[in-house]
Parts: structure tokens; C-alpha cells; sequence
């Protein structure tokens, strides 16, 4: 409501910078500097968010919270406080576009069913805030969160993590979130699949994102919308960590995705929808959805479409690997998806490279613990897309699908000061990335050196939300 009347923190992209100092010191972050002060940041390379090379010699010149000057050999204003990161390379800050900040479902599949059922709502926000920090402090400073949901609640944890972020009450980086998601009876997001009929003592509903039909979808959309959603996801086919449908079978009809795509357009939102099936990413390509998140089973028919179109592909790499790599702790249906979905997705995404499909780098960060979302960019290089390809993914194009590449995406005068810098040279090691030793948010330092110990990424069995890979 307070959104709504512009009175709020909680506008669709909210730019707001921390405004308690000290709580912000008493965190760990160095407050960073007095509003006007200029700061210039120095390092042997720099990358754009754009460009196809890095500059040598980059300087980076910041005032307030603001980039007022970037390239190669810039002279450093007088007064200026100089900080220098040598052999290393300054990037924008990173995005992602595909997490769940304030869920953990890393953990024992089953044990994390249970556990979602047990935890107070105000719990499992709290829970979330060493994930935000791990995020950040990993490189990260603007992410989506594409669905948090509770079962047999309607609270909104991810609206409650952006404005606390916000307002400068947590470390994290800036959250463009999709509050429940919309999905299908009987499809990948309904909270109830696989339990007992009527255990929680209804249907979903719209209220819970669960909506048929295509006036019933409009409604979710509007409900999201009007509380809160800067941006609407849906899943559109089946999932792999979900029990009771199939990976890649289609969950909305043409009429009901033509809703999905209208109405989140016009109000104003993106639409990013979960689709790992061949035909449903089609008639949601056909239907003018922003991003395909997942699209595993896609065929070079599918991707040519989507390139036509203009539509992006958050390949989320990291969730199949990560599940592979302990594919024998979860439930034998899950695996068996699991095992087609991942089987097929390497060579979809080699023909998303070679066909020049946007590729917006997004992760699944929560299917393993945050913090973890740069690997992603190794997976992706070694499927066939260059570094600075990469590196552009995770900045100037997300921008781009996220809708704030006015504000933020590269280093350029007049953009949010969203800074990061890697030792060495990540277009010669692209693991660089998972090394992040300086980050910067809206002018601030958040870090300069080593992580907190505190920002570690454990893997808490803490899950807040149902499974949305
Ligand atoms: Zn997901």
C-alpha cells in the first residue's frame, strides 16, 4: 500500500541509498565516504560492461553515488581519496538474474520439506540475511529474486529483504523481486504438489500464485503487482525439484500465456518464466515473454525464434550441476529429471552461443548455497561462450533484461558507482570472477580484501520456500 502511494521503500526498482551510516558501520561495511567526496578507484585493467577488450590502466573516478568518469590513464582530481587494487580488473558490479535470496534448499531434499512446514515466516527472513551479505560480498550487486513462496502462507519475505537492503538495515545487494510466482494446479510452483489431498486444508489460489484460466492469471498478476512484484515469474513447464509433474511438459494454455505476457506488460513488468520443455518455450517465446529461465529441452528451431524475438535465456548452469553433484541424495523421480534436464541442456546452450541468443547470466542461486553464483561463469565458457562474453552477460546485458541500464550495467558517467574488482585478468582466467576482492555498491565500499567470515555461504537447512528449479 505504501508503495502504491509513493510513500514507501518498496518502489518497483528502488534506488534508494543506505541511509544510517552507522548501522552500516556497525555491520562491518566502511561507510564509504561523505556524500561529495570523490574517490578514484585504480587498477592494471578495467572492463566496461560492454566493450568486447579490457582497457589497460583503468581508472574509475566516483563522486556521491555516482560514476562521473571512467577509462584508460584518467588524472586524479585534486583531493581525491585514491584507492589502488593493482594487478586486478574493475567490472561493474555483477548481476544475476535468477536467485532466491531469502530460500536455502542446498540441504537434504527431504529434511528441507519438512523444515519449510516448521519455521516461523520471521525465522526464515532472518536466515536470509547472511545470504543477502554472502551474495554482495561475493561481486553481486543487483539480483532477482524469481519467487519466494511459503506454504500455506502469503507473507512476502523477498519484499521484506529489498527494503530492509534498502534502508541500509542489511548488507545485499539490490533485489528485483517476483513475490510468489504464478503457476499451474498441479504444476511446478503449486506448494501443495506431492502432499496429501487438502493437508493444508484448501486449494491454492491466486493468493498463493496458483491461478487457471486466463482471467484468473491477470488477477495473479495484479495481485503480485499490488504487492510489491518489480518484476513476474510463472513457470510455464514442468520442474525438476518439484513432485508431481513432468520436466518439460506445458502448464499454460496459448490463451492463458497470452494473459501472463499482457497483463505483466501492461503494468509495466517484466515477465521471466521457468520453462525447461521444448513447446512451451515456444508458445512463450510466441507470446513475448522478456526471459526463458532453464530452457533445457530447447531446440536451434526454439533458440532461432528467440533470437528473432529478442527474447533472453538465463541458462542457470550452476542448479544442474550443483543438484548432479549429489544427484543420489534426492527423491528417484527427481533424479531421473534431473538426469534428462541436465543431459540436455549443454548442447541447447552451445546452439544458444552460436545462434546469438541473448544470454543473461542468472544462477538458481538457494538450489546451492549463495554466494556460489560466479561459478556460473566457468560452465558457461567452458560451453563454448567467450570470457568477455560472459562478463558481459552478468552486467551490461542483464541491465538490459532487468530494465535499469540507464542506471546501472557499466562503468560510465552519470551510472549508480556499482564497482567490483578481480586479482588478474579474468579474459585470460575466467575463475577470476570467483575471487572478488573489492566491491562497491551505489558508492559505498562493501569490501576491500578478504570476505567477513561471516559472509560464507553455509548451507543452513533453513528452507523457506518450495523448490523453483
Ligand atoms: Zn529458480
Amino acid at each position: 500500500m505504501l508503495a502504491s502511494l509513493g510513500l514507501g521503500y518498496a518502489p518497483s526498482v528502488n534506488f534508494i541509498r543506505p541511509v544510517c551510516i552507522f548501522v552500516i558501520a556497525a555491520l562491518g561495511i566502511e561507510s564509504g565516504a561523505a556524500a561529495d567526496q570523490t574517490i578514484v578507484l585504480k587498477a592494471m585493467r578495467m572492463f566496461d560492461g560492454k566493450s568486447k577488450t579490457l582497457v589497460q590502466n583503468g581508472v574509475v573516478i566516483v563522486q556521491g553515488n555516482k560514476i562521473v568518469d571512467a577509462g584508460s590513464n584518467l588524472p586524479v582530481p585534486d583531493g581525491a581519496r585514491m584507492i589502488d587494487l593493482g594487478d586486478a580488473t574493475l567490472s561493474p558490479g555483477f548481476m544475476d538474474a535468477h536467485t532466491h535470496l531469502t530460500s536455502d534448499y542446498s540441504g537434504n531434499y527431504n529434511e528441507l520439506r519438512l523444515k519449510r512446514l516448521e519455521l516461523n515466516v520471521s525465522e526464515m527472513a532472518y536466515n536470509a540475511i547472511p545470504w543477502a551479505r554472502a551474495t554482495i560480498e561475493a561481486g553481486f550487486t543487483t539480483v532477482r529474486d524469481v519467487g519466494s513462496r511459503i506454504t500455506n502462507s502469503h507473507d512476502f519475505p523477498d519484499v521484506s529483504l529489498r527494503n530492509a537492503i534498502n534502508r541500509g538495515i542489511i548488507a545485499g545487494p539490490r533485489m528485483l523481486v517476483a513475490t510468489h510466482g504464478i503457476g499451474a494446479t498441479g504444476g511446478h510452483f503449486d506448494p501443495t504438489d506431492g502432499f496429501r489431498d487438502f493437508l493444508f486444508g484448501r486449494e491454492p489460489d491466486f493468493t498463493d500464485g496458483i491461478a487457471d484460466g486466463p482471467d484468473e492469471i491477470r488477477k495473479a498478476v495484479r495481485f503480485e503487482v499490488k504487492n510489491s512484484a518489480d518484476v513476474i515469474k510463472a513457470a510455464v513447464s514442468g520442474g525438476v525439484l518439484s513432485l508431481a509433474d513432468e520436466v518439460d511438459t506445458p502448464q499454460f494454455t496459448s490463451a492463458e500465456m497470452t494473459a501472463l505476457v499482457d497483463e505483466s506488460h501492461r503494468l509495466r513488468k517484466k515477465i521471466a518464466v521457468h520453462c525447461h520443455g521444448d513447446q512451451a518455450a515456444r508458445e512463450a517465446i510466441e507470446a513475448g515473454v522478456d526471459s526463458i529461465e532453464h530452457g533445457s529441452f530447447m531446440k536451434p528451431e526454439t533458440l532461432t525464434l528467440m533470437k528473432q524475438k529478442g527474447t533472453f535465456l538465463t541458462p542457470t548452469l550452476m542448479a544442474a550441476e550443483y543438484i548432479m553433484s549429489k544427484i543420489d541424495s534426492y527423491p528417484l523421480a527427481l533424479q531421473a529429471k534431473a538426469k534428462a534436464a541436465t543431459a540436455a541442456r549443454s548442447e541447447m546452450f552451445r546452439n544458444a552461443v552460436k545462434i546469438g541468443v541473448k544470454i543473461s547470466f542468472g544462477t538458481d542461486a538457494a538450489v546451492f548455497p549463495h554466494g556460489q553464483n560466479a561459478k556460473e561463469f566457468k560452465l558457461m565458457v567452458d560451453l563454448g561462450m567467450t570470457p568477455i562474453d560472459a562478463l558481459r552477460s552478468a552486467t551490461s546485458i542483464d541491465a538490459e533484461l532487468f530494465g535499469i541500464a540507464q542506471k546501472v550495467g557499466t562503468l560510465e558517467k552519470g551510472k549508480l558507482a556499482d564497482i567490483i574488482a578481480m586479482p588478474g585478468d579474468p579474459t585470460a582466467d575466467i575463475t577470476a570472477t570467483e575471487r572478488v576482492s573489492f566491491v562497491m555498491k551505489e558508492g559505498r565500499v562493501v569490501r576491500n580484501g578478504p570476505a567477513a567470515p561471516s559472509a560464507s555461504a553455509t548451507s543452513a537447512t533453513d528452507d523457506v520456500t518450495l523448490p523453483a528449479d
